[in-house]
């Protein structure tokens, strides 16, 4: 079995990306993306440092835009203003929200061209039919590794476990559109592993360590591990038990350096796409 390092093409794309930058920064253009931050979390600042890494040597600008805590209503107008401002290409909001606020209703005020992050519900429509959209760049990002891994997707067969609007369901859509033959799993599936085991491409986007063992793995499937968990010792592991599963599968991204890696480079590939480059 053979770990698919998420590193080498995280940096192959954010090397794409500098360059088309640049290319757009003679006309005068400097892409920007701002972040909505709600409610001071350490995941949050630990994924705003991150992406502040790999925007600024692409040639991004990032502007952190900070409300109040609990203030649901500045959080929607912190949206709204930064969707009519031309000077901002890209908008994502960050999460845990204030009481009362989903990611779903505040999607709504993220201008679906800014949408750089797919969390306006509209984003999820227009890619269910099949329209130019924005799609979370986690699930995109799923896309570009087995893009890079050399997986034919034409008629395979893909089980995504998890159904949420962030992760599953856009992957499911994605996977559609890339002509697998798609089952999505979640926590009423009965008899999981079944199901599971008939994938070609496995991902697992659950939130549970180590769910995903080897008796859900089917002999050579190419297994996609989103999930993070965070571990008591402060570490981080996935949906996957890797060492269970190093048995059976052909591949394997790791936790961290596997998805986590190379959504960041998309999502900034988003605000690129979103400026016009
Ligand atoms: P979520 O909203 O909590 O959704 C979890 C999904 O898993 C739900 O659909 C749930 O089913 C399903 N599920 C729960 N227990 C299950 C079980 N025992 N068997 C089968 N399905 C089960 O989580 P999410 O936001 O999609 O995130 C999923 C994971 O991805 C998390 O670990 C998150 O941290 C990670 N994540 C990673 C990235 C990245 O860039 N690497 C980005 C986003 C999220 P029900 O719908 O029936 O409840």
């Amino acid at each position: 079995m053979t770990l698919i390092d998420g590193r080498p093409l995280a940096a192959e794309l954010r090397q794409q990306l500098a360059a088309a930058v640049s290319e757009l920064a003679a006309t005068g253009l400097e892409p920007t993306l701002a972040a909505v931050v709600a409610t001071p979390d350490p995941a949050t600042e630990w994924y705003l440092r991150s992406l502040a890494r790999a925007a600024a040597p692409a040639g991004i600008v990032m502007r952190e835009v900070g409300v109040e805590e609990g203030d649901a209503g500045g959080v929607i107008a912190a949206l709204d203003e930064l969707s009519a401002d031309p000077g901002v290409h890209g908008i994502i909001c960050l999460t845990p929200l204030p009481d009362g606020l989903d990611l779903a209703e505040a999607g709504e005020h993220i201008a679906p061209a800014k949408d750089v992050d797919g969390a306006n519900p509209t984003s999820l429509g227009r890619l269910a039919a099949g329209l130019p959209a924005f799609a979370p760049a986690t699930a995109w990002a799923v896309l570009e590794i087995l893009r890079a891994w050399g997986t034919d997707l034409n008629g395979a067969e893909a089980v995504v476990v998890g159904r949420s609007t962030v992760v599953g369901k856009p992957l499911a859509l994605l996977l559609l559109a890339a002509n697998a033959t798609v089952t999505v799993c979640h926590s009423r599936t009965r008899g999981l592993a079944a199901v599971t085991r008939r994938a070609d491409v496995l991902v697992a986007a659950v939130g549970r360590a180590r769910l995903i063992g080897a008796e859900h793995v089917r002999e050579g499937a190419v297994v996609i591990d989103v999930g993070t968990n965070a571990t008591d010792a402060g570490g981080l592991v996935g949906d996957v038990d890797t060492a269970a599963v190093e048995a059976v599968a052909s591949a394997v991204t790791p936790v961290p350096g596997g998805v986590g890696a190379v959504t960041t480079a998309v999502l900034l590939g988003n605000v690129l796409r979103a400026a016009g480059g």
